[in-house]
């Protein structure tokens, strides 16, 4: 068997079919680059296509029965649940993450699914007391949540499965018809979501995955009138690009963040250690929650940073497939290398180098900084790599003013055993979400998720997206006199 008889030429799924197309894209694995499968490279037209067959598939979606969408959704969770390695493996092979990484992401995947058929029957509405206004005595009504129509779904790399998932099941939940763009690099663990939908029974033109560029297809899905919503996850740049292509539709922006974790004196530091060192390492740091600036304060600075130090050296960077792996590769060599030149940016500017700081093809390893000017790209931007800078703080106060002085906002971890601390910083950090005595990138699927500022606009978590994906409607009887 040659090379090119082993990869694996994958279909996309548009409206309901596995077709193949010509024109292909490769899916490589970052860590050696070998090619591991082809998908269609669809075209503009792939994509109008999938939108005209979409407004079929909302039709038939708005009117699937509420037991029908619980049914089809708890049927994709017990479907990704039977196949949870092959998931695993593919999320492993075609992105960043350690085998133990995808189990994770794979599990929390079948979560979001499992939560989207329970909220689906939740999706609430109220009476309306009308006679609130003089005039209106004779009046009753109430309202509920209707579908909004067809979503587009554009979704990055780094959790290439769930993030997905977070879009299509709330989608689906409320009566939706769902196009997903993936991200080039992983578009297999987002086909591979399609799978279990069809094997669950999701009638076909309710949901697409159409592989391919964005240069190509990204604006047919982001300016078409048809399209109600896009619900993006990616980089902030991208998500103001496509903020102003869009024009009239409702817009859904988890974007990017560089979060903050204060450590205070009265912490429980090897508690924050471990929290931290993950934090800041998982999926070699691309991680929109990821921790990237760690205040500390003064008097437990040092033991705090030699604590931190010591730990990420036992990190072990390899292969992702290998069980005792700690953290693989970049998503490729092109990211690794931008990456190495803001650490040697932050170098040259005067910052410390604690531990890591090496690229190797696609890998970076763990690195630690330390005494880095504000100004530099490791502090101010998002690093979404590999890299952690840490800071002396005298106070509180001055933890939060830095932890605040930056473009994103999306979620912080404050350690520390004072009540009014904690408080202190929950009311004044900048931020989507705060984890007292936990790292900035706890997070489960239940719960609202998203920023403020640069990191974003809306929630998502499924109650969260399902609201997002819907729309009030108002009813009101005038009674007879
Ligand atoms: P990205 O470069 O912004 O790409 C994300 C997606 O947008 C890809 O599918 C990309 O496709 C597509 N895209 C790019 N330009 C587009 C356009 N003009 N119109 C339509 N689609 C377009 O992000 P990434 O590098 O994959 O992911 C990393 C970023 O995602 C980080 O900033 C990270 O923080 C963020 N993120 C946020 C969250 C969250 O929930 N808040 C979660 C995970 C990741 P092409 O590659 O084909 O252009």
């Amino acid at each position: 068997m040659t090379m090119e008889t082993m990869v694996k030429k994958s279909k996309m799924y548009l409206a309901g079919q596995w077709v193949l197309r010509e024109n292909l894209m490769e899916v490589r694995d970052p860590q050696d680059d070998s090619l591991i499968a082809t998908v269609p490279a669809a075209s503009t037209a792939d994509m109008l296509y999938a939108i005209e067959q979409a407004k079929e598939g909302f039709k038939l979606s708005s009117e699937l029965p509420t037991h029908e969408r619980i049914a089809i959704l708890n049927r994709a969770a017990n479907w990704v649940d039977a196949h949870k390695e092959d998931y695993a493996e593919t999320i492993a092979r075609e992105g960043s993450k350690t085998i133990k990484e995808a189990r994770k992401e794979v599990r929390r995947c079948v979560e979001t699914l499992r939560i989207s058929a329970e909220e689906a029957r939740r999706l609430h509405g109220e009476t309306i007391a009308f006679d609130q206004m003089p005039g209106s005595e004779k009046r009753f009504g109430y309202y509920y949540r209707f579908p909004i129509g067809i979503i587009g779904a554009i979704t990055p790399f780094n959790d290439p499965l769930n993030l997905v998932a977070h879009k299509v099941g709330p989608a689906i939940a409320a009566g939706n018809a769902i196009i997903v763009k993936p991200a080039p690099a992983t578009p297999l663990s987002a086909l591979m979501l399609a799978e279990a939908f069809d094997h669950a029974g999701l009638p076909a033109k309710i949901l697409s995955v159409v592989t391919g560029n964005a240069s190509e297809i990204g604006d047919a899905l982001v300016t078409h009138p048809d399209v109600r919503m896009i619900s993006f996850t990616g980089g902030l740049t991208t998500g103001k690009a496509i903020m102003q292509k869009g024009g009239l539709k409702k817009m859904g922006m988890e974007l990017g963040s560089n979060s903050p974790a204060i450590v205070l004196n009265d912490a429980n530091i090897s508690d924050a250690v471990e929290a931290t060192v993950s934090g800041a390492f998982w999926a070699a740091g691309q991680n929109c929650l990821g921790v990237q600036r760690i205040y500390v304060q003064e008097a437990v600075y040092a033991s705090f940073v030699a604590q931190f130090v010591a730990r990420t050296k036992l990190y072990r960077m390899g292969s992702k497939l290998e069980e005792d792996t700690d953290m693989g590769p970049m998503i490729n060599e092109r990211e690794a290398r931008r990456v190495e030149s803001w650490i040697q940016e932050a170098v040259e500017q005067g910052g410390e180098l604690l531990c890591g700081g090496q690229r190797r093809g696609a890998f970076v390893e763990p690195t630690v900084m330390a005494n880095v000017p504000k100004t530099c790209k490791v502090v101010k931007e998002e690093v979404f790599g590999p890299v952690v800078t840490i800071f002396s703080v005298p106070d509180l106060d001055t933890a939060i003013r830095e932890s605040n002085n930056v473009d994103f906002g999306l979620q912080a971890g404050i350690f520390t055993a004072n009540l009014e601390h904690a408080f202190t910083a929950v009311h004044k950090l900048d931020v989507g979400g705060v984890m007292v005595n936990d790292s900035s990138d706890y997070r489960i699927d239940a719960m609202p998720f998203g920023g403020v500022k640069g990191s974003g606009l809306g929630r998502e978590g499924v109650a969260f997206a399902l609201h997002e994906m819907t729309e009030p409607k108002v009813v009101c009887f005038q009674m007879s006199k």
